[in-house]
């Protein structure tokens, strides 16, 4: 996962970097067998084999290769239609990355990919750390797996700004699933701004389900705001708890019990069975205060132990009974619909506040605005639409 995580332009970047300086110590070097020069000189120097080259004199070739490679659309989309994992990964890098240039071709990779997408069942997974989340996701997962499925588990970690996201690379996480050659996992794409991580997640969900994942985990790593943006991109979301964790009710925010499809509580193992089943019980009162959903579901809780894999195949069940209903009674397109709706006005959003603050114009004038603004002098919304207007080219 590291590996994959260190792929692209900064490995490339290196790489060059390396071919560069190699090339630059080669001319410094003495031609060693080349006698000749020393006839006369103090040093005898005996003919000895040609220094070799401290590169691979191919690399080069297979650098510009690969960088091709990385860089055509059509061959990637093809790689990903045949399943080809390595090709998977490197669109993912390119849909990861901030140069425009791999922007371009993984906007044309992704186009070509929808229509082969869309056929999974999404599942967004968040909790606590220490919750066990990975550890839930591993049990279901492998079970999963041996069923036949194929599971691709993403993340979405915007506040790793000091990890870079290799939360899911850290090799103790999943283990066996990571080996597992139906899964896939692919740690979140590295600290960038909620929207943008978000935006990007959903876009490696097309790119999975077109190289035929039929289940997609989405894990939230962080506490807080990452479970909003997971939910507006998942069919049914999951939230684990524990069990006697203090004043349960105050642990995890209103809001995101509210959006659960099932509370699941884990640990219910050894001597916390007994308390994770009075959990349960709090929480399914807690639940029936909600409004009933749109989806006509009503939230499940249970319990599980990811430890001992007990209750594990009960909560697919559940998702299994959720989608079925919401298949047939209309919500489940309606809802991928939405989701798809709100992924354009927030790309709307984004691109106009981007272009806006990037502007020359307005990066000149902003500095006096906000000291006008903070003397008092002007009005803050008047400041606000004089820079408007001067973005438009009204004035
Ligand atoms: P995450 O931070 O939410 O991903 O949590 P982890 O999966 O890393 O688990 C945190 C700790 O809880 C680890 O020490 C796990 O071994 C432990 N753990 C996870 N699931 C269970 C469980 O079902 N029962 C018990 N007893 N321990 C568990």
């Amino acid at each position: 996962m590291l590996a994959q995580l260190s792929y692209g332009e900064n490995t490339l970047q290196n790489y060059k970097n390396t071919i560069h300086q190699s090339s630059l110590s080669l001319q410094k070097l003495p031609v060693l067998h080349d006698s000749n020069k020393n006839k006369d000189g103090s040093l005898k120097v005996n003919k000895g084999i040609d220094q070799p080259t401290s590169f691979n004199p191919d690399a080069k070739k297979r650098l510009a290769k690969t960088r091709k490679q990385s860089l055509d659309a059509a061959s990637l989309m093809n790689g990903i239609l045949n399943g080809n994992r390595t090709l998977l990964s490197r669109a993912i890098t390119l849909v990861e990355s901030s140069l425009s240039e791999h922007h371009q071709v993984a906007q044309q990779v992704i186009e070509k990919c929808i229509p082969h997408s869309g056929n999974s069942i999404r599942v967004g997974i968040t909790g606590v750390p220490g919750v066990g989340k990975s550890t839930f996701i591993e049990a279901l997962g492998l079970s999963l797996t041996k069923k036949g499925h194929k599971l691709a588990v993403l993340a979405i970690d915007p506040s790793s700004e000091k990890t870079k996201g290799s939360i899911l690379g850290d090799k103790t996480r999943m283990e066996d699933l990571s080996n597992d050659h139906n899964a896939f996992i692919r740690p979140s794409p590295s600290a960038g701004s909620l929207g943008g991580v978000a935006r990007k997640t959903k876009e490696i969900i097309v790119l999975c389900e077109a190289a035929g994942f039929d289940i997609i985990f989405v894990e939230t790593v962080g506490v807080g705001q990452s479970e909003t943006a997971v939910h507006s991109m998942v069919d049914f979301f999951l939230l684990l708890m524990l069990a006697g964790a203090g004043d349960e009710l105050q642990g995890i925010k209103r809001g995101i019990m509210e959006m659960a499809d099932a509370i699941v509580i884990n640990k219910a193992d050894g001597d916390n069975i007994d308390k994770a089943k009075m959990a349960s019980k709090e929480y399914e009162n807690a639940l029936h205060l909600y409004p009933p959903a749109p989806s006509g579901w009503f939230p499940i809780v249970k319990t599980c132990s990811a430890r001992t894999k007990s209750g594990i195949d009960e909560v697919w069940e559940t998702i299994e009974k959720y989608i079925q209903l919401t298949k047939e009674n209309g919500f489940f397109k309606q809802k991928r619909q939405e989701q798809e709706l709100r992924i354009m006005f927030e790309s709307i959003h984004s691109q106009l506040q981007e272009s806006f603050y990037s502007d020359a114009r307005i990066t000149k004038l902003l500095n006096s605005s906000r000291q006008r603004v903070l003397s008092g002098q002007v009005s803050a919304y008047r400041e606000a639409a004089m820079l408007l207007e001067k973005y438009f080219g009204k004035k």
